[in-house]
């Protein structure tokens, strides 16, 4: 999962705990709770902050070299930024596979964006947020730079702990945040909105002059946050960040980043939204799973585990290190389930090289075990599995679902509780 700056770091600050089964446990609900979310990148988000009068450069965007050049000569500017475009923060800091360092360049000259764009496109950008391999950059944001005589930082997220949207800002903005954060903390500041009042004059001016904006600059940094509040309401966002939140020479405030993660539950009403998803950058079998309603998770064994639930998705993974094996993945299979999901599931999880047994586990409430059963011997005819496949089926159901496994005339293990599934997959392998 990729992270942008400041106050997404703040709200899975839990990942830190120091007992090492806890932080297992949180990690993974870390993972299994935002398994697909939302991702824009900066130009997308830009464009909507745009289109909510909020104050962006001009800007166009390349895939190619020569695209770049042609959109450095057309927005005819005294200076072109240059800016790689990755879901993960720290770009200005980071370098690139092609030996080219910094994820943004500044150039007066149009034929330098060019050279510079070949150096980004097609390479893997690393920053201190991503993998040490980085992330392919697809794409770069040629816009117009203007100059910057200071950087503050601002954020609109939901938190939890004020139940609501809270504004967060500071006069020390730019690439060093988290390091203001961790030693200034004195520099951060807050403003606790009520979301059926939304943001207040006063609110937005005392949040203007926290973050430093003096005069005229601080009625205009209010009114900036004044819309991107409304923004982040009227786009069902969770969060809004904002580094550097400028101010320029020639007296403007400008939003020279942008980050914007969405609340995925209001998908419904945000169609336009979120048909922009960049899934370029997730991996692909989690994708896939989420056409058919599944949530995938990949990890590093070898065996597969096809579960309803987040819960029984981590005592199955325990349970099978703790009898010696490594899961590979986990699929959740979730409530109301079709035959043709629990077939989608299957193909879904042999897809992945590592699988060398697949676990079912299955507690049948409102799933009912009969059609898990049928989807299973489906699946297995249809997609000639190869590994050894252990079942555990409990719940709604399950004598018919055990009839149809027995006989199926599979070579299907059944189990009859989660420690002898555990204990049957790990032993199915063959030792290497
Ligand atoms: P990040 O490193 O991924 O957060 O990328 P940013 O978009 O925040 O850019 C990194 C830094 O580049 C900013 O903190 C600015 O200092 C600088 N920068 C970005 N755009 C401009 C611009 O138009 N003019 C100037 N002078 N600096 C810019
Ligand atoms: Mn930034």
């Amino acid at each position: 999962m990729a992270v942008r700056g400041l106050s997404v770091r703040i709200s899975v600050l839990p990942v830190y705990f120091d007992s090492s089964i806890l932080s297992s446990f949180v990690v993974l609900m870390v993972r299994v709770i935002p398994v697909r979310c939302l991702n824009l990148q900066e130009y997308q988000s830009k464009k909507i902050m745009a289109d909510h009068g909020v104050t962006v450069q001009r800007f166009f965007v390349a895939d190619n070299s020569q695209d770049a050049l042609e959109a450095a000569k057309r927005l005819k500017a005294k200076e072109i930024v240059l800016k790689a475009q990755i879901l993960a923060g720290g770009r200005g800091k980071g370098s690139f596979t092609s030996g080219l360092k910094g994820g943004v360049h500044l150039t007066k000259n149009p034929d330098e964006v060019e050279k510079l764009a070949k150096q980004m496109l097609g390479y893997n950008l690393i920053t201190n947020q991503t993998t040490k391999d980085g992330v392919k950059v697809n794409k770069v944001m040629v816009a117009e730079a203007l100059d910057i005589s200071r950087e503050t930082y601002l954020a609109i997220l939901m938190d939890r702990a004020f139940n609501g949207p809270v504004i967060v800002g500071s006069p020390q903005g730019g690439m060093d945040i988290e390091e203001v954060a961790a030693t200034k903390p004195e520099l951060i500041f807050k403003e606790v909105i009520d979301i059926f009042e939304g943001v207040r004059e006063d609110q937005a001016l005392r949040m203007a002059a926290s973050m430093g904006f003096k005069g005229l600059l601080r009625q205009q940094a209010a009114e900036e946050i004044k819309k991107l509040y409304h923004l982040f309401l009227k786009v069902d966002a969770i969060q809004v960040e904002v580094n550097p939140f400028g101010e320029t020479p020639d007296g403007q405030v400008v939003c020279f980043d942008a980050k914007i993660n969405f609340d995925d539950n209001a998908e419904f009403r945000q169609k336009e939204i979120f048909s922009q998803d960049d899934t370029s950058e997730s991996d692909p079998l989690e994708c896939e799973a989420a056409k058919y309603d599944l949530k995938y998770v990949g990890m590093d064994g070898n065996i597969a585990c096809f579960v309803n639930g987040a819960g029984l998705a981590m005592a199955t993974c325990d349970i099978i290190e703790l009898h010696g094996g490594k899961p590979a993945n986990f699929l959740d299979l979730g409530g109301g389930v079709q035959e043709n999901q629990v077939y989608q599931a299957f193909k879904l999880l042999t897809a992945d090289p590592k699988v060398e047994a697949i676990l079912v586990n299955i507690f049948g409430g409102i799933v009912n075990c009969a059609i898990i059963a049928h989807g299973i011997t489906k699946a297995c005819r249809e997609l000639r599995l190869k590994v050894p496949l252990v079942v555990r089926l409990e719940g709604t159901n399950v004598n018919e679902a055990k009839r149809i496994l027995d006989e199926s005339g599979l070579p299907i293990t059944s189990a009859s509780n989660l420690e002898d599934a555990a204990q049957k997959a790990v032993a199915s392998m063959v030792p290497k």
